[in-house]
């Protein structure tokens, strides 16, 4: 097995101890609370780290964290002001070209714009925090293949496991596409698919039990396993890891 990435057990280890709905959103979520962090402290004011966020910067969601989690924003607004005059410098040529105002085509005028929407969007997209969760979460992937192949009892937790979200698994399998090959790379497939289905079966259940709870004729019969059935199946479906409104009632 090619070592890319570097090997993390730990880390691995205690997700799949949690028994949640699926170990890579706990990492996932791990990760980003680290980066969010990262990016809020003292060393984002080291001059390479400033030039690569004016030039990379953050996405909206991000930004959206970086802002709610910031105490004291100080840092947060000298960052946010040379990005800002960074994404100012890049846009200038876009706006300088549509403001002259000089007859062209209407073709050319089409094409301008365009050329402008793409900066923006491209500038938009481009994210230091999703760079690195995404380096992160292919070690993570990596770390997994890597030790259901080579530790049998890895191999037994992630066959009891309740299997990953559908956000998370096309990385794994992906992952074990690169990383193994012919019967194995076949036995880990049939097994991750084998526990995925059983476990998606389970937590469909669980999601119909929730929503019949709605009706009255229901009140009375015990909740099982469904209380917060349907936080878990959003983790399934969309990978983040889904806090509060628990049903309350009874
Ligand atoms: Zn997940
Ligand atoms: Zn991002």
């Amino acid at each position: 097995m090619a070592r890319k990435y570097e090997l993390e057990t730990i880390p691995i280890w205690d997700a799949f101890d949690q028994e949640s709905e699926c170990p890579l959103c706990i990492l996932d979520e791990a990760a980003e609370q680290r980066y969010v962090e990262f990016f809020l402290g003292n060393s984002v004011m080291l001059p390479e780290m400033r030039v690569e966020v004016n030039k990379t910067g953050f996405c909206p969601d991000h930004f959206a964290r970086l802002w709610n989690a910031a105490g004291n924003p100080h840092s947060l607004s000298l960052v946010t002001h040379t990005h800002l005059i960074d994404l100012m410098d890049g846009a200038r040529k876009w706006e300088s070209a549509l403001r002259s105002g000089a007859p062209v085509s209407g073709k050319q005028t089409v094409k301008r714009v365009e050329r402008y929407i793409e900066y923006l969007r491209g500038r938009e997209r481009s994210c230091m925090i999703c760079d690195r969760m995404d380096y992160t979460l292919r070690r993570y992937a990596f770390s997994i293949v890597y030790l259901w192949d080579k530790k049998d009892d890895f191999a037994q937790t992630l066959r009891d496991s309740k299997g990953f979200c559908y956000h998370h698994l096309p990385g794994l399998l992906q992952m074990a596409v690169d990383q193994l090959s012919g019967p194995k790379l076949a036995r880990f497939a049939a097994e991750v698919a084998a526990c995925g289905r059983r476990n998606m079966e389970r937590m469909e259940a669980e999601l119909l039990w929730y929503t019949q709870k709605f009706d009255y004729q229901n009140d009375g019969k015990p909740w099982g396993t469904s209380k917060d059935a349907l936080q878990r199946a959003l983790q399934k479906i969309a990978g983040k890891i889904f806090r509060g409104k628990r049903d309350r009632r009874s």
